[in-house]
Formats: C-alpha cells, structure tokens, sequence
C-alpha cells in the first residue's frame, strides 16, 4: 500500500509549505516544508502551532 499522505488546511509562510496530515496510523500530523530549490527543510510537528512557529521562524538560507 503506497504512503500518499493526503495534505490538508495547505498554507504558505513566505517560501515555507505548512499542512496537516493523517500519518499511516490515523494520527495528525503537521509537516513544514521549504519549497525553496536546494534548501531541503523539512520537518514533521505534534501540533499544527509548531509547524507554523517553525514555518515563520525558518530562515532560508535561499534566497
Ligand atoms: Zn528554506
């Protein structure tokens, strides 16, 4: 069975991608993104505030 988390509540923070999703287990999960070529942060968060500190915080060093 392939892994597609299926992205929900989609927002941008400046080049930062924020989504909430149900992980393999039925759990949200919130992920933060950098859609930035070659900056490559990414990071998966408990609560959906955390991702959005860690979208608004994330100081990309491509620019
Ligand atoms: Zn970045």
């Amino acid at each position: 069975m392939p892994r597609t988390p299926r992205f929900r509540r989609v927002v941008r923070v400046g080049p930062v991608q924020v989504a909430t999703y149900y992980d393999d287990r039925g759990r949200e999960k919130h992920t933060a993104a950098c859609t930035a070529p070659g900056c490559g942060f990414a990071a998966d968060y408990d609560s959906r505030a955390a991702a959005e500190l860690a979208a608004r915080t994330h100081r990309c060093r491509v620019r």
